[in-house]
């Protein structure tokens, strides 16, 4: 065997199970990422924003969600205790790394009175801790991570592996699209969200069982900051669920960014938008995504395909991303650029066409995050103003749910499936986690000789 474990992607799943084997004194490993080295990747360009050394973590917002409820799935695999063991190991190899000590949203008698409050508004509060690394500072981080295995991991960037190699039910390594193939005795697949099509034809290919996940569609919400000021003030990132009145679906707030700015998201396929805040730098401005979540059954089971139809319409009709003022979506009428600029909201995202959101959300979903505006007003009045932005399509993909044993092995022997691409978790916190996992079970097996 060339390695004694192979890891497919330098995500934070990838880097923390990678990290997680060395201190546990497992070697020799190989860290393959099909992007560029951390310090060669740029953000404008739409690779580098997602793939590198770093993974989608490189210039994510780098809120630490400290909660086992939000940011994955990994509660269906352990107990409650055993999570929140794993999430708060996680939390402390990010800040040995340089994450800040600060945390948000501590329990406290003004985070209960928010808690009721949301209630006599149908809303529910999920609690949630934050550690806010801010997006500038991720790399400083991820460095430092990258320089803590650097003797320890033989790591291989702008390495896309074009195959996971297996044989009678067991794992045997990889090939690279240059043709080199590597033998390894484990090998670890943490491709994330944008490696969610390899990933699916690696798991038709071994017969692995997949599920489809579902897809989140909706708008980034920008209002002056002092308008969510108390709650922000509170709990930094507030995550609201909502069940529409009428559809009677859930309804939810997602990645809140105080002060922060709106931002454009490109892939090959569509330019969607998407928000975050900076450490040092702030705006006037709050943005957060409200989503409303989609699954479909049968004939039709491609939730990516439905939400990149969606994200194309508007950019079809807005050249790009679209913004809107509420006022307008309201009276049935598109923004125009002089309407946006007697907009008492300052859009930060100057580039986004002024138009008319509803030529391009179906009606469930427009109905859906008008009620949710209209709740979330209740708890901070000025959110349903008409001087309130909306831009469109803010989308989350998720990759199909490969299924895991408790360990996260899938059905292939010694091959195991962490972080976004494997579809179990969400979020830095939860990705990192699933590498410590599956570092953990591979780290028992080799010592006690039972792979
Ligand atoms: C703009 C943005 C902001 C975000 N903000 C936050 C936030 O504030 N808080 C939070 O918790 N989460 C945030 N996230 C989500 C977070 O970044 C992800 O949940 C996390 O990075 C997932 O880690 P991962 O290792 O599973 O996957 P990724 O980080 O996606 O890493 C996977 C890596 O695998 C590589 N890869 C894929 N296929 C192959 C292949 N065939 N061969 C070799 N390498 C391959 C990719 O290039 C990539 O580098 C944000 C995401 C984005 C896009």
């Amino acid at each position: 065997m060339d390695y004694k474990v192979i890891i497919v992607g330098a995500g934070p799943a990838g880097i923390f199970s990678a990290l997680t084997l060395a201190d546990l004194g497992i070697k020799p490993i190989l860290l393959l990422e099909l992007g560029k080295d951390l310090s060669e990747r740029k953000r404008r360009n739409s690779t580098d924003m997602l793939c590198g050394w770093g993974g989608a973590g490189a210039y994510s917002d780098g809120k630490l969600t400290l909660s086992s409820e939000v940011g994955g799935l990994l509660g269906e695999y352990m107990e409650p205790d055993s999570l929140n063991q794993i999430l708060q190991t996680s939390d402390e190899i990010w800040v040995d790394h340089g994450a800040p000590e600060e945390i948000f949203g501590e329990a406290s008698p003004k985070l209960e009175d928010l808690s009721d409050r949301a209630r006599l508004a149908n809303l529910t509060l999920i609690p949630s801790r934050i550690r806010h690394i801010g997006t500038e500072n991720c790399q400083v981080v991820l460095d430092r991570l990258r320089q803590s295995m650097v003797d320890r991991v033989d790591t291989r960037t702008s390495s896309p592996v074009e195959s996971l190699l297996a044989e009678n039910g067991h794992i045997q390594g990889v090939k690279l699209e240059s043709g080199e193939t590597f033998t390894s005795q484990f090998v670890v697949a943490a491709p994330g969200r944008s490696g969610a099509s390899w990933m699916k034809k690696q798991a038709e290919f071994l017969g692995l069982k997949t599920q489809a996940s579902p897809v989140d569609i909706g708008v980034r919400v920008e209002l002056p900051a002092a308008v969510l000021k108390e709650i922000t003030d509170i709990i930094y990132e507030s995550k609201l669920i909502y069940y529409s009145k009428t559809f009677d679906e859930k309804v939810r707030t997602f990645c809140m960014n105080p002060y922060g700015e709106v931002v454009i998201e490109k892939t090959k396929q569509v330019v969607t938008v998407n928000g975050h805040s900076h450490t040092y730098k702030s705006s006037d401005n709050t943005n957060f995504a409200i989503l409303v979540s989609s699954a479909f059954t049968e004939p039709f089971d491609d939730p990516i395909g439905y939400g990149l139809y969606i994200a194309r319409l508007a950019n079809l009709l807005g050249n790009g991303p679209i913004v809107q003022r509420l006022g307008d979506l309201l009276a049935g009428r598109r923004s125009t650029p002089e309407r946006i600029n007697r907009c008492l909201t300052r859009p930060t995202l100057p580039e986004a066409t002024p138009g008319d959101l509803s030529f391009v959300y179906p009606y469930r979903h427009l109905q859906s995050i008008i009620e949710m505006l209209r709740a979330l007003e209740k708890i901070a009045p000025g959110v349903y103003s008409r001087h309130t932005l909306l831009y469109g399509v803010e989308v989350k993909f998720y990759s199909n749910r490969i299924e895991l044993s408790p360990e996260l092995e899938t059905g292939v022997e010694n091959l195991f499936a962490i972080g976004d691409g494997a579809g179990i978790t969400r979020g830095l916190i939860q990705a990192s986690a699933s590498g410590i996992l599956s570092a953990r079970a591979i780290a028992r097996r080799l010592k006690d000789g039972s792979s």
